[in-house]
């Protein structure tokens, strides 16, 4: 409405990336009275299921089909090799869509127990108008997270993408639309968090917000649903996330699963294992082999080279922050084992290597704080006991893992770890099968899966009585 922009700054060189529209809260009232519209309307919560099916799913292809430019977007926003953009992120954005395409005409409703004389049905109905606030580390991922489900339930959506990275949210929109999605059911608000997230985050006539972020914004969030009409809430939040190796367990796969776990896509990830715990007697030799998998797999180099398995960090702030976390950490008597410094600075892009460094303790900061950085912080235990009270000794509660050859301990500490997601000798391997979410101040309600449309549904009664 104002017509003001902002310069996106691409992290791969620091130089300007595209000028984005800075949205207010006109833009915001837009959005949201169009998504009421179209809600009302019935347009596309009434829509035949196999009709909506067509739609999704035809969305789904049309991504697949401009794959090379989501991807390249993508990049630019953030900074991530354009070749794990193709692979992974457009990929696993195209298949999400395709996933709650498919429960469109597969969604049952209930016939509670009654007497002869009565019928009840329990049906699943959609909220209504759905608010997204989505962050810059799987941009498209994880908006596709939101989207999938609460459109496929029947709801409306005002998505309000992270600022760092405006670009395929826009394009995910018009591919929908080019898909056959009825006008104002998905929208799209950029700008700035305090903003325009902030706005949504508190309008009157938004049903619920859907949010992942950091749990500080994540609190914010909450007091603003609190405080104006009690809208629902689902938050995905921050992580910690600890993998227990005990002396049994196979080094070469727990290196390798570290190191992946840790570094893939820079560290900025929600549920990345950054507090290794090794039994004390194997810490010196895993290291050695995560600094050994390190260099032998994960290459750091600028976005555009289809060699990079790793990229820049976000942006220069953020570049800033994970530098000053890894200072204070060696204040405090952390010793670094490797990496964890500036690299490729005449580029004028925002690059850290891979860093690994010894806590003094689990009290320490790079132990407790989200560093959201490559930076893997290990801490020696001594026993079971031990290596489960280190890893919930945390606020966070996203994800975890234990490596070890001795089945009954891994099933018993897999379940003594409080987390949402617990990996027995892997890490990060999921399908759209599986929900994902946290718990503890991680947040609450669950991403993928069938279980992930509950949350945009809610149950309502209708009670008929036979004469
Ligand atoms: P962030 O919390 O700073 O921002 C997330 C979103 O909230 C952005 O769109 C931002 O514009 C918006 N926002 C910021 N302030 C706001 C306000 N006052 N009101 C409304 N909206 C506001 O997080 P980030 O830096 O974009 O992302 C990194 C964080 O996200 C990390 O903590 C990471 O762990 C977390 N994350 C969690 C998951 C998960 O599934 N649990 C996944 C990815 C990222």
């Amino acid at each position: 409405e104002t017509g003001l922009t902002f310069t996106r700054i691409r992290p791969m060189d620091g130089k300007p990336g595209g000028q984005i529209a800075r949205g207010g809260i006109a833009d915001i009232d837009r959005a949201v009275s169009s998504a009421r519209k179209a809600f009302a309307s019935g347009i596309w919560r009434k829509k035949e299921p196999l009709e909506k099916k067509k739609i999704m799913l035809r969305w789904a292809d049309l991504i697949r089909g401009h794959a090379e430019e989501l991807a390249l977007l993508e990049t630019i926003d953030t900074g991530k090799p354009v070749m794990a953009s193709l692979t992974v992120d457009v990929r696993l954005a195209a298949d999400c869509i395709q996933y709650y395409a498919e429960m469109c005409d597969k969604l049952y409703d209930e016939i509670a127990p009654t007497g002869p004389n009565d019928r009840a049905l329990v049906r699943k109905v959609p909220l209504g108008v759905i608010g997204a606030i989505t962050p810059w580390n799987y941009p498209m991922i994880i908006e596709t997270w939101k989207l999938g489900p609460a459109l496929a339930a029947g709801n409306s959506v005002v998505l309000k993408p992270a600022e760092q990275s405006s670009l395929t949210a826009v394009r995910l929109a018009e591919l929908a639309t080019e898909a056959g999605l009825p006008d104002g059911v998905f929208n799209v608000v950029t700008g700035y968090g305090e903003e325009v997230g902030k706005a949504l985050a508190c309008h009157m006539d938004v049903d619920m917000i859907a949010f992942t972020g950091s749990t500080e914004v994540g609190k914010l969030i909450m007091g603003y649903a609190a405080s104006t009409n009690l809208k629902r809430v689902a938050l995905e939040l921050g992580g910690k996330s600890p993998l227990i190796v005990f002396g049994d367990a196979d080094l070469d796969a727990a290196a390798s699963a570290v190191a992946w776990g840790c570094f893939y896509n820079s560290g900025e990830t929600c549920h990345a294992s950054t507090r290794l715990l090794a039994e004390r007697g194997v810490v010196d030799a895993l290291v050695a082999k995560i600094k050994e998998v390190t260099a032998r797999e994960i290459t750091l180099a600028h976005p555009l080279e289809p060699s990079a398995q790793i990229g820049a960090l976000i942006e220069d702030a953020h570049l800033g922050k994970v530098l000053d976390m890894v200072e204070a950490g060696l204040r405090e008597g952390a010793k670094r084992a490797f990496g964890g410094e500036r690299v490729m600075g005449e580029t004028g892009g925002y690059y850290v290597s891979p860093g690994v460094f010894f806590a003094p303790s689990n009290n320490a900061s790079l132990a407790r704080q989200e560093i959201f950085g490559p930076i893997l912080t290990v801490i020696p235990f001594d026993g079971e006991e031990e290596a489960v009270r280190f890893a919930n000794d945390t606020l966070y509660g996203l994800a975890g893992a234990v490596f070890t050859t001795d089945m009954s301990r891994a099933h018993r500490v897999s379940e003594d770890i409080q987390a949402g997601t617990v990996w027995i000798n892997c890490y990060d391997l999921s399908n759209f099968a599986t929900p994902f979410g946290g718990f503890k101040q991680s947040g609450f309600g669950r991403d993928r899966s069938v279980h992930a449309i509950d949350k945009y549904c809610d149950y309502k009664t209708i009670w008929q009585r036979f004469r």
